[in-house]
């Protein structure tokens, strides 16, 4: 699998995914597959908010859906490449999206069980629906090389993605320990998805 070979929603994410500090990148689509709204994490520096920590890929794209044009909620799905956290579950259920598809489970803040878990939430009946695992371990490389290159070796959030992930958790070590992507703006999506594939085909 390269990224020429992906579905255009997902090169879309992780185009997105890109974009933001943190390699998250959402986006919502109608059933004919047309981008309405986009995302990106700003975690670390936020463009939008004195808060960065709020600025979150799956918040940013419903906050940014022109509900007046896209009235439709329940007919969309909400595409991001991690498991969203417990404020942006929040979000996609307040919303009114039903569909969620998710690139990785995030052992760390992933809240997608909020779901079946929350008696409001289960009236609002979301389905979140995970990807194959090369696309779990992609992200699982890309956030958590990141993650070491931020937080070191000892990082918590690291240490879960490696109990969930080995194979994507030993990519981002690869990733890290070589210096790569050391700034994301040095690479283009596409290349730095496929090195990662490159590097979990080996
Ligand atoms: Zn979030």
């Amino acid at each position: 699998m390269t990224f020429s070979e992906l579905d255009k929603t997902w090169k879309k994410v992780f185009e997105l995914a890109w974009e933001g500090n943190l390699p998250i990148g959402a986006v919502i689509v109608d059933q004919d597959g047309n981008f309405l709204s986009c995302g990106r994490n700003r975690y670390i520096v936020s463009k939008r908010f004195p808060n960065c920590k709020v600025d979150h890929a799956e918040t940013e794209c419903i906050q940014e859906l022109d509900i007046e044009k896209y009235p439709d909620l329940k007919n969309y799905t909400l595409y991001t490449s991690m498991e969203p956290c417990p404020m942006c579950i929040g979000t996609i259920i307040m919303s009114n999206l039903r569909k969620v598809k998710v690139a990785a489970h995030d052992a760390w803040a992933g809240a997608a069980d909020i779901c079946i878990q929350n008696s409001y939430a289960q009236k609002k009946r979301v389905e979140v629906e995970f990807a194959d695992d090369l696309l779990a371990n992609v992200q699982i490389a890309l956030q958590g090389s990141v993650e070491l290159r931020n937080n070191g070796t000892r990082s918590e959030v690291y240490k879960s993605f490696m109990e969930m992930y080995p194979l994507g958790a030993s990519a981002a070590f690869k990733l890290f320990s070589d210096k790569l992507f050391a700034d994301l703006t040095d690479i283009t999506a596409e290349k730095a998805f496929d090195c990662v594939v490159g590097i979990l085909e080996a």
